[in-house]
C-alpha cells in the first residue's frame, strides 16, 4: 500500500518516497552525470557567501578558463541552464538598433534570432539547410553586406549533429570591428575549442551535456572586447539577473549578494570540472572522437546512414537517417520503454527524418555504444 498524502480537502494523492527509472541518456542531452559528480552534489550546502564556498566559485572560474583555453576574468557559471547563460550574452551586449548578424543552420541558431530581436537587435540571418555549415567565404560575404556589431554562430548545432570550424571567423570579425559570439552548448568538454586563439569574445555552455553533471549551473564568458562594449551601454542591461556588470561584483573581489546561488549545483560543476581536469581536457577530446568513432562504424554496421558530411560530424551529437518507411519516434520510444536508453528525434526541418544520438561527457564510452546497438538491432527487425 502506498501511503496517501492529503494535500487538501478535495484532492489526495498517492506519494510512495521519490523513485525514477536508470535510464541511459544518449540524447541531446541531459546526459548521465558522473557518479562521483552525484555524489559531490550530496554534501551539506554551505552559504553563499560562506569563505570555503567563495573559494570553490575562484576554483570554478580557473577550471573553466582552462577547459575553454581562454584568459578571460569574466569566466562564471550562470545560475540556470545553458539559455540563461545564452540570454546573459546577448543581454549584456546588445543595445537597441544594434545589428547582430546570426548564423542559422538549426535549432539553435533560430532561438538566438528570436532572443536578440528581444533585445532590440537589428537581425540579419545567413542562412544554410540543416546539417550544413558556413564557410570562411561566406562568412566574409555575409559580413561585408550587413556590417553587424556581433557576429553569433553556434558552434555545434545539437539539432543537426554539424560543427562549424571557427577558425580565421575571429580575424574577420576584428577587421569588421565586431563581437564573435559563440554557443559551446554541446562542444565544451567535448569538442577541441580555443577560444583565445579563435578571437571568441562572448561564449556559453551548460553542465548536463559535455560536461557529465546535471543542469542547472552555465558556463558564460566574455573578453576584454566585449567587456568594453558592456560598460560603454547608453542603457542599463535589460536583464537584472543577468547583468555582468552585478554579477561580476558577486564573482569578483567585492563578493556582495546578487542571489543566492544553487550551492549544491556548484558543487557538482565543480566535481565536473575537476574531473575534466584530472583526465586532461585534451584527453577528453580524444576520448570523445575514438568513441563517436566506434558509433558511426556500428550504426553503418547495422545498415544506418549518417546526415552530416564526416568531416563536419560532432563527437558529441549524431544524426542518424530514419530508414525509409520506419516510424522514427516509435523506435526511439521503444528504445526507452524497453530498453531504458534515451535518444532525441528530430527537430524543425529534421523531424521525423533522423534520430539524434548523443555521446557527452561520462557517457562517451565504448559501453554506451554496446548497449545502443545491441537494442538498436533487436528494435529495427
Ligand atoms: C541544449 C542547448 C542549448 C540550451 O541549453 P539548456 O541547458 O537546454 O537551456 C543551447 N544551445 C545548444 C546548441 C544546445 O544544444
Amino acid at each position: 500500500m502506498m501511503p496517501t498524502i492529503s494535500i487538501n480537502n478535495s484532492q489526495k494523492l498517492n506519494l510512495s518516497p521519490l523513485k525514477m527509472p536508470e535510464r541511459l541518456l544518449l540524447g541531446p542531452g541531459p546526459s548521465n552525470a558522473h557518479p562521483a559528480v552525484l555524489q559531490a552534489m550530496n554534501t551539506t550546502p554551505v552559504g553563499h557567501l560562506d569563505p570555503t564556498f567563495l573559494a570553490l566559485m575562484d576554483e570554478i572560474q580557473s577550471l573553466l578558463r582552462y577547459v575553454w583555453q581562454t584568459e578571460n576574468p569574466l569566466t562564471i557559471a550562470v545560475s540556470g541552464t545553458g539559455t540563461a547563460a545564452m540570454e546573459a550574452t546577448l543581454a549584456n551586449v546588445v543595445e537597441a538598433g544594434d545589428g547582430v548578424l546570426i548564423g542559422v543552420s538549426g535549432y539553435f541558431g533560430n532561438r538566438l534570432v528570436d532572443m536578440a530581436g528581444r533585445y532590440g537587435a537589428e537581425v540579419k540571418t545567413i542562412n544554410k539547410p540543416w546539417g550544413e555549415v558556413f564557410s570562411l567565404d561566406e562568412l566574409r560575404a555575409a559580413m561585408a553586406t550587413h556590417r553587424p556589431r556581433i557576429l553569433a554562430l553556434v558552434h555545434a548545432e545539437t539539432s543537426t549533429g554539424a560543427r562549424q570550424p571557427l577558425e580565421g571567423v575571429g580575424e574577420l570579425c576584428r577587421e569588421y570591428g565586431c563581437l564573435l559570439l559563440v554557443d559551446t552548448v554541446t562542444s565544451l568538454g567535448g569538442v577541441p575549442i580555443y577560444l583565445d586563439e579563435w578571437g571568441v569574445d562572448l561564449a556559453y555552455s551548460c553542465s548536463q551535456k559535455g560536461l557529465g553533471c546535471p543542469p542547472g549551473a552555465s558556463p558564460f564568458t566574455m573578453s576584454a572586447r566585449a567587456m568594453e562594449k558592456l560598460q560603454q551601454r547608453s542603457s542599463k542591461v535589460k536583464n537584472w539577473y543577468l547583468d555582468m556588470l552585478l554579477l561580476g561584483k558577486y564573482w569578483g573581489s567585492e563578493r556582495v549578494y546578487h542571489h543566492t546561488a544553487p550551492i549544491n549545483l556548484y558543487y557538482a560543476l565543480r566535481e565536473a570540472l575537476r574531473l575534466l581536469a584530472e583526465e586532461g581536457v585534451e584527453n577528453s577530446w580524444q576520448r570523445h572522437q575514438r568513441n563517436v568513432e566506434y558509433l558511426w562504424e556500428n550504426l553503418e554496421s547495422i545498415g544506418l546512414t549518417l546526415h552530416v558530411e564526416k568531416q563536419y560530424r560532432l563527437p558529441t551529437l549524431t544524426t542518424v537517417r530514419v530508414p525509409e518507411g520506419k516510424d522514427g519516434k516509435a523506435i526511439a520510444s521503444k528504445l526507452l520503454q524497453d530498453y531504458n536508453i534515451e535518444i532525441g528525434n528530430g527537430l524543425g526541418e529534421l523531424a521525423g527524418k533522423v534520430w539524434r544520438v548523443g555521446l557527452m561527457g561520462y557517457n562517451s564510452r565504448p559501453e554506451s555504444v554496446d548497449q545502443l546497438i545491441a537494442a538498436f538491432k533487436e528494435v529495427l527487425k
